[in-house]
């Protein structure tokens, strides 16, 4: 076991998929983790319906779960895919694989499972104890104290880690106790999540290895593939104006808006009109805050309370992993197995870690757009395929975007730079033209050269290819 940092002790507010692994992370080491979670533990209740149920993890989600050994157990039941499935409005599909390596795919997995597996693999240390229907009201930092469901309790000794969501309330506190700022961006669209059922035995109605998009221009429709032959089924849509959710208030609206925008997967969806009224229109914020330690460097906020993203990189849970990856390698470079304080970790990793996260933000931002309006347009498909080319004639040279983030550990502001450069390059030999074989590849090979020299061996000394055979 590597040394713990002293004292050997942390509270956790939020047992969240980031707060459940930062608590098993932390017990790996020795220290132990004290856990309020607001709600009841999940393993004695079912998840509730309509939020997120299933999410997609890819390489930083995949190391951090590797660091606590549970890699293998959470990819045993998530589905493999391997590209975006478009569908077009007359139902036409067309398939764009994530990357030339047919490898390079990403894995759907349910939520609930996995915050199930972390809650039962941190409390199995014997380090973890987690208070449920735990509801932390406030926290007084000066003196070291929370108010739980009414009632103070005096902290641990050690430092107090706020996963507890965009909602946060440790933020508020934090910010209250060091003048910091904070926003928090709630996007004009929101989502509403539906369901198709399995087919008989457990068959996928749909191709089962792809991330299906109904891409519509100002609204779009998503599907991700559950383990049981089940999908999960977003629609992302403006909350108001001419489409929007609010103009969809009864059946007949809903039925109808279906049948004209989405009519292939109509048939599929299970009770479409009673799952839509049923289940809440969840709204998606960008939380952006600073600092994340208070000014003693024993408060730190990790995940979505540090830096919750809107969805459309598939990101947010593999940032929040990604935190608990990056916070356990800075423990051990700061301490080299002696028992320093955690002042001495807290604040650098926080400061280092923000220009990252603000990254990814821009990022998922950047593809809600790309996702929503272009993955239809032709001058984005061929550059889509010049894209690729490059990819598969240069090997460790050329990375694109999605690449960098999904598959691969650089750091996230690496990737949007790589991104925006290489958008430049791609616009600039696709100019005018509407066919891959018109377009000049090695004129953009010599532009990646010239422009991306950087990026030559990135991919080496990451782990960055899962090699993981789902289903
Ligand atoms: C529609 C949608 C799709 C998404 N898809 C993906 C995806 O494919 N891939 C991906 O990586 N990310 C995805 N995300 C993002 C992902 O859901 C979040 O980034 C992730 O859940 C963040 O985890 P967390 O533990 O930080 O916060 P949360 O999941 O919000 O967990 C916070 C926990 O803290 C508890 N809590 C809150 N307040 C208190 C309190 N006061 N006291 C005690 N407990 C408290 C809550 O009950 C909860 O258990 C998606 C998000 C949405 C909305």
């Amino acid at each position: 076991m590597r040394t713990p940092p002293n004292p050997a002790q942390a509270t956790v507010i939020g047992m969240g998929p980031v707060g459940s692994l930062l608590a098993l992370e932390l017990a790996r080491r020795g220290i132990t983790v004290d856990a309020f979670e607001r709600r009841p533990d999940l393993r004695a209740k079912t998840i509730s319906a309509g939020r997120s149920i299933n999410l997609a993890v890819s390489a930083r989600g995949i190391a951090a779960l590797q660091n606590v050994a549970l890699a293998e157990t959470v990819l045993a039941e998530a589905v493999t895919m391997r590209g975006r499935m478009m569908h077009a409005v007359d139902g036409t599909l067309t398939f764009q694989p994530y990357g030339a390596d047919p490898s390079l795919c990403i894995h759907s997995i349910s939520r609930g499972g996995l915050n199930k597996t972390l809650l039962t693999a941190a409390e199995a240390t014997g380090r973890v104890t987690v208070r449920f229907e735990a509801r932390v009201e406030a926290c007084d930092l000066a003196a070291g104290s929370l108010r739980v469901n009414g009632e103070p309790v005096a902290m641990g000794e050690g430092p107090l880690f706020g996963t507890d969501g965009s909602a946060s309330v440790l933020r508020r506190a934090l910010l209250d106790d060091v003048s910091g700022h904070a926003t928090e961006d709630v996007l004009d669209t929101a989502y509403k999540e539906l369901h198709v059922a399995p087919g008989p035995g457990g068959t996928f109605r749909m191709e089962r290895n792809a991330l299906h998009i109904w891409p519509r221009g100002a609204f779009m429709l998503i599907a991700l593939p559950n383990f049981d032959g089940s999908f999960t089924v977003t629609l992302f849509m403006p909350s108001q104006g001419l489409v929007s959710f609010a103009q969809l208030g009864s059946p007949d609206a809903v039925e109808a808006f279906f049948a004209t925008h989405f009519a292939d997967v109509v048939p599929l969806l299970e009770d479409l009109t009673g799952t839509f009224f049923r289940n809440p229109t969840g709204q998606l914020v960008t939380v952006r805050c600073a600092p994340w330690t208070d000014q003693r460097g024993r408060t730190l906020l990790l995940g979505d309370a540090a830096h919750a993203i809107v969805p459309f990189f598939g990101q947010g849970m593999n940032a929040g992993f990604e935190d608990v990856a990056l916070l356990s390698d800075a423990l051990d470079a700061a301490l080299e197995g002696t028992r320093g304080p955690w002042t001495e970790v807290l604040r650098p990793f926080a400061t280092a870690r923000k220009a990252d996260t603000d990254a990814i933000a821009a990022l998922a931002l950047e593809n809600f757009v790309e996702m929503r309006d272009r993955v239809a347009d032709p001058d984005v498909l061929l550059q889509k395929a010049v894209e690729k080319q490059l990819e598969r004639t240069m090997p460790g040279e050329y990375l694109g975007r999605y690449a960098l983030v999904s598959f691969h550990r650089v750091p996230y502001r690496v990737a949007l730079e790589v991104g925006r450069v290489s958008d430049a390059i791609l616009a600039t030999v696709c100019a005018g033209k509407s066919r891959l074989e018109d377009v000049d590849l090695a004129w953009a090979q010599a532009l990646v050269r010239e422009r991306l020299g950087a990026l030559r061996g990135m991919g080496e000394g990451v782990p960055a290819r899962q090699k993981v055979t789902t289903r």
